[in-house]
């Protein structure tokens, strides 16, 4: 994880760039089409993450609170959703369960922001012995490009919060 304010913040201003917004039900004509597409993208940066880190915690909870005994590998299949293939079969059940009007554009929304999130953490480094598995279930080939430390990307926070709030700023109804 680059810390995930820097996926939330990255994801923004790449949502908010020129071209890159799609206004939703304010547009006329296009009623009960997906609101505030940019928000759900920016959620989406968190995605793979909550998803991953989410079920993680289930087996513990499972254990220490219940008492009970899931099987180990429920302890790192959740991560599975840190992988981009199945982080996009996540995004498709996820925009089942959405209003048929938003779907269209929820589906690239949830898939372009959590795509987003883990190119960002594919580039970076981090402590222990497996990387990054970019192509499972296809493949159990492993890499990270190893351009930053996790914590490094913390140095970019203040440039991308205050471009994101000059965005912010000029274009409100994003
Ligand atoms: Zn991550």
């Amino acid at each position: 994880v680059p810390d995930l304010l820097t996926h939330a913040l990255a994801g923004y201003l790449v949502r908010a760039a020129p071209g890159g917004l799609r206004p939703g039900a304010s547009r006329p004509g296009s009623r009960g089409a997906l609101p505030r597409p940019v928000l759900w993208f920016v959620a989406a940066t968190l995605l793979p993450d909550v998803a991953a880190q989410g079920l993680y915690t289930l087996p513990a909870i499972a254990r220490r609170v219940f008492h009970l005994h899931p099987p180990a590998w429920m302890d790192n299949g959740a991560y599975v959703f840190h992988t981009p293939l199945a982080y996009a079969l996540l995004c498709g059940f996820l925009t089942l369960l959405a209003p048929i009007g938003w779907r269209r554009r929820l589906f690239p929304a949830l898939v372009g922001g959590g795509w987003l999130h883990l190119a960002l953490d594919f580039l970076q480094r981090h402590l222990g012995p497996a990387p990054y598995h970019p192509l499972f279930p296809l493949s159990n080939w492993a890499w990270e490009a190893g351009w930053f430390w996790t914590e490094t990307s913390l140095w970019a926070v203040p440039v991308l919060a205050a471009a994101a709030l000059w965005v912010a700023r000029r274009r409100p109804r994003l």
